[in-house]
């Protein structure tokens, strides 16, 4: 038996060269490079999966921010902090957009690594 590094590029696991799937992570182990371009297919999946259900969260967020404003027009404490709140939401949700793109372009290349392989 021997250890060896976890064939998942982002984990730094040392892993039995006998065990199915690194315990740290779930990369299958002394796994094909078709398995593993799929590994990393559906590892991006699933990011994207609760990317989106932090966007519906902060969506929620951003709701709650908008009728708090609804329900006090005139106090101008609670419309700065509305405000400053509201674009600390919007930065975020940036951001998951910016993440959930940068998941499908790097799915787009991996789906072209595989069409490739299966040729
Ligand atoms: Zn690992």
């Amino acid at each position: 038996m021997a250890m060896i590094n976890c064939s998942e590029s982002e984990c730094n696991n040392r892993v039995s060269d006998q065990a199915v799937a690194c315990p740290k992570c779930g990369c299958p182990v002394r796994t094909s490079e078709v398995d593993g371009l799929r590994f990393e297919y559906e590892k991006r999946q699933r990011r994207i999966q609760i990317l989106y259900a932090e966007l519906a969260d902060r969506n929620h967020v951003q709701d709650s921010i908008d009728e708090t404003m609804r329900r006090w027009p005139d106090n101008d404490d609670i419309r700065t902090s509305s405000l400053e709140n509201q674009r600390i939401v919007m930065d975020r949700i940036f951001e998951i957009f910016s993440s959930i793109a940068d998941a499908e372009r790097e799915m787009a290349e991996i789906q072209k690594a595989l069409d490739a392989k299966s040729r």
